[in-house]
Formats: structure tokens, sequence, C-alpha cells
């Protein structure tokens, strides 16, 4: 779990580079949206939240594609 504050989008960045999905069968790196309000899986393509500047990796927070 990552429970450091992100303030900077320097810090989001580089964050990216070491999450990936938490989906068990996909585990594929994010994306940051333009906005950095959210991240995408360049695999099964669930969006989840960024809070506060902290990623909020769980599978029940994410939002499914085509909403
Ligand atoms: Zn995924």
């Amino acid at each position: 779990m990552l429970h450091a504050r992100y303030n900077d989008s320097m810090m989001l960045k580089k964050v990216l580079n070491i999450i990936v999905c938490p989906v068990p069968n996909c585990r594929k790196p994010l994306t940051l949206a333009a906005d950095e309000s959210s991240l995408q899986c360049t695999g099964c393509g669930r969006i989840y939240p960024v809070e506060e500047g902290i990623p909020v990796l769980l599978t029940e927070k994410a939002r499914l594609p085509q909403a």
C-alpha cells in the first residue's frame, strides 16, 4: 500500500513507474489522466481515483470503462 502523500505531479509520475493494476490476472501499467485526477489501466481499462494526490489502487474503488 502507498501511504505517503504526493503533493506534486512529478511524484505521481514517479509512482506510476512502480505501480501496476491490482487486478490479479491483469497487473498491467497504469496511465495518468490529463487532469491527474485518475489512473487508467492499460490492460483491463479500469479507472482508479487519485485522492489528494494519492492513487487509490483498490478494485472496489475502480470504475469500469464505458460507465
Ligand atoms: Zn487492469
